[in-house]
């Protein structure tokens, strides 16, 4: 067994206007983070394409084809103040979709024991008939929703560690039992909610904000005290995991005080779940982190952990 890891050159055809923090050099410095030898052992695959149908797992059809239909023949549009659309936007989304699908695929296969799905747009502020936060379909609540209804599965968790709350990922699975989805974020921060108070309408949701400045020692026993008691207990078929990494001390979005071994920390009790009830399968998809270096370091480390669990 190993890990899997799937990208693809058309998530570089998403370009979002200069300046911007989500931008085109965050895959690259991904992409070179994974090259270097200790991942000469990943199982590199093209992610391919979604079916638009998939996206219908979360997003209603008029949503779909208002998203298509803005993208532009040159030059960028705004879906709003922080969200962009170049010609290849929407490529790159179904690219990002089919990829988390692919890896979902792989780990029920057997294929791979885990995935690193290194695509862009992220997806996780996406909400059900809204584009939001850099994103525009709900990637990670999409595959969950796939892992449920094509592999009939009964419990999926999904983690989310950016350091923004997985609002759009929240609003798709909020009233699904089936899924448990865990954050933590910083609060206040974008996009201002998550509230411990918003529990999902079968209960199903747990938030854990945490203050600006808190370091990787708080975060631990946040996820030590809360989330891992939880996972525990919901015991998940597949683990699926919004990746962010701009709760690194260094990201310039945020206020989080976490290193490059926090990241490895989390991925190692994740992995923990997963051997406990899922058989191993866990998919990682990318979201957030806008310091090169940073995130970098970051992925670098956490995807070591998924080859070390993974093998
Ligand atoms: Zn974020």
């Amino acid at each position: 067994m190993t890990t899997a890891l799937l990208t693809h050159s058309d998530c570089l055809d998403h370009v979002t206007p200069p300046g911007h923090a989500e931008r085109v050099d965050r895959l690259r410095a991904v992409a070179e983070a994974l090259t270097t030898e200790g991942f000469a052992g990943l199982l590199r695959e093209d992610a391919p394409l979604a079916d638009e149908a998939e996206l219908l797992r979360a997003h209603p059809q008029g949503y779909v084809d208002k998203v298509k239909a803005a993208g532009p023949a040159e030059g960028t549009v705004a879906l709003d103040p922080d969200t962009h659309m170049s010609p290849g936007s929407f490529r790159a989304a179904l690219r990002a979709v089919g990829g988390a699908l692919r890896a979902v695929d792989m780990v029920m296969a057997g294929e791979a024991a885990n995935a690193f799905v290194a695509v862009r747009p992220p997806g996780h502020h996406a909400e059900t008939a809204r584009a939001m936060g850099f994103c525009l379909f709900s990637t990670v609540a999409i595959a969950a929703r796939y892992a449920l209804d094509r592999h009939g599965l009964s419990r999926v968790a999904v983690v989310d560690f950016d350091v923004h709350h997985g609002n759009g990922t929240q609003d798709v699975l909020w009233d699904d039992p089936r899924v448990l989805f865990v954050s933590t974020h910083q609060m206040p921060l974008y996009p201002g909610t998550g509230a411990a108070e918003e529990t999902g309408a079968a209960g199903n949701v747990l938030n854990l904000p945490l203050p600006p400045m808190s370091d990787g020692r708080r975060f631990r026993a946040e996820i030590e005290a809360h989330a891992l008691p939880r996972l525990d207990a919901f015991a998940p078929e597949l683990v699926l995991v919004s990746a962010g990494f701009d709760a690194h001390a260094a990201d310039p979005l945020a206020q989080l005080a976490w290193g490059t071994a926090d990241f490895a920390w989390i991925t190692q009790r994740l992995c923990d779940i997963a051997e406990a009830h899922s058989g191993r399968r866990l998919v990682s998809t990318l979201e957030g982190g806008y310091d090169l270096e940073a995130l970098a370091a970051s992925v670098a480390a956490h995807v070591a952990v998924l080859m070390e669990r993974g093998a």
